[in-house]
C-alpha cells in the first residue's frame, strides 16, 4: 500500500489565500495594514533567509514588514531595549526575533520581553501558559500549521490515539496539547523513552519533531496511521525527515513528505497570527 502525500505546499497556499483575503477586508475596516517586524542578531545565513522568505510572504498578502539587523555584538540590554520599543510601536502588531541569538543573550530573556499580543512565534510564557491552559492565544507556528494539516486531510482526532515524539518547547509540546484540546488521547516520547517503535507503533496519528534523520521506520508506524514529519534534517544528498518516507509510506495511510509538508506550513501560520494580532489590537 502507498500512503497519500500530504501536500504541505498546496494547503499552505490555500491558507496564504484565505489571509491575503482577510488582510484586505483588515485594511478596509482598519484603515491601517498589519506589520510585521522581524529581529535577527548577527550574521547566520539560513536566518537571513528565514526572515527574507518571510518579509516575501507579508507581501505577498498585502502585509507590511520591516527589518531589524543588529551587529552580532549587539549586547543583550540592546536587544531587550529594541524588543521593547518595538512592544509600544502602534504600528506594529507582530515580533519576531529569529533564533539562535549570538550565545552572549540569553534567548529566553529575549523571548519574555515580547509583547504577549505581538508574539507572532507564540514563544512567550504567556502564550505558552494560555496553550497549556486550553485557552490559546498565539500558537507556535509549526505547531499550528501540523494542526491545520490534520484538519485539511479530515484526520479525525477525538479519541485518536496520538504519538509526539519529541517535548520541545518550540513544536512537541504544543502540539501535544493541541492534540490533547483536539481530544486525541496523547502521548509525548522523548530521548529517554524506553521502547520508542513500539509506542509509537500504536498511535493513528504520529507526529514526529526529533531532529534525528529518518529515526522512524515502518516498525514504528501503524498499518492505516496518519503521519507528520516536522524533522528537516540537512544532509549531504538533500533534506531528509525524522521519518524513514519510502518505508513508512508502505505502512502509513498518508504522510508529509520532507521538503514540501510541514515546512511550508510554518510561514503560512506566520501570516495567520500577524493578523490576528493586529485585529486582537484593533
Ligand atoms: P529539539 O529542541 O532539539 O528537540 C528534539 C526533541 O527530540 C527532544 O525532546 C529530544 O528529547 C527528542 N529526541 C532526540 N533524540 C531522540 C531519540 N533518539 N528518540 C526519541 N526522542 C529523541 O528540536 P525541535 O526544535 O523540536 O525540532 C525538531 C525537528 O523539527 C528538527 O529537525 C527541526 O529542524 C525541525 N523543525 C522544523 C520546522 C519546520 O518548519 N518544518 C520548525 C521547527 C523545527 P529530550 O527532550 O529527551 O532531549
Amino acid at each position: 500500500m502507498a500512503a497519500r502525500v500530504i501536500d504541505g505546499k498546496a494547503v499552505s497556499a490555500a491558507v496564504r489565500e484565505r489571509v491575503r483575503v482577510d488582510v484586505a477586508a483588515y485594511v478596509e475596516e482598519a484603515g491601517r495594514t498589519p506589520t510585521l517586524a522581524t529581529v535577527i542578531v548577527g550574521e547566520d545565513p539560513a536566518s537571513q533567509i528565514y526572515v527574507a522568505n518571510k518579509h516575501k510572504a507579508c507581501e505577498q498578502v498585502g502585509m507590511n514588514s520591516v527589518h531589524h539587523g543588529l551587529e552580532a555584538a549587539t549586547s543583550e540590554e540592546d536587544l531587550l531595549a529594541l524588543v521593547r520599543a518595538l512592544g509600544a510601536d502602534d504600528e506594529v502588531d507582530g515580533i519576531l526575533v529569529q533564533l539562535p541569538v549570538p550565545e552572549h543573550i540569553d534567548p529566553d530573556a529575549v523571548v519574555a520581553a515580547i509583547d504577549p499580543a505581538k508574539d507572532v512565534d507564540g514563544l512567550t510564557p504567556t502564550n505558552a501558559g494560555l496553550l497549556a491552559h486550553g485557552t490559546p492565544g498565539l500558537v507556535p507556528c509549526t505547531p499550528a500549521g501540523v494542526m491545520e494539516l490534520l484538519a485539511h486531510e479530515g484526520v479525525e482526532l477525538e479519541g485518536a490515539e496520538a504519538v509526539v515524539v519529541g517535548r520541545s518547547k518550540l513544536v512537541g509540546v504544543p502540539v501535544a496539547r493541541l492534540l490533547l484540546s483536539a481530544n486525541a488521547t496523547v502521548t509525548i516520547c522523548h530521548s529517554r523513552t524506553r521502547d520508542l517503535d513500539a509506542t509509537c507503533a500504536r498511535a493513528d496519528v504520529l507526529v514526529a519533531a526529533v531532529g534525528v534523520p529518518r529515526l522512524l521506520g515502518a516498525a514504528a508506524v501503524k498499518p492505516g496511521a496518519v503521519v507528520i514529519d516536522v524533522g528537516m534534517n540537512r544532509l549531504e544528498d538533500g533534506l531528509c525527515g525524522d521519518v524513514d518516507y519510502e518505508a513508512a509510506a508502505e505502512v502509513a495511510a498518508a504522510i508529509t513528505p520532507v521538503p514540501g509538508g510541514v515546512g511550508p506550513m510554518t510561514i503560512a501560520m506566520l501570516l495567520v497570527n500577524t493578523l490576528q494580532a493586529a485585529r486582537g489590537r484593533a
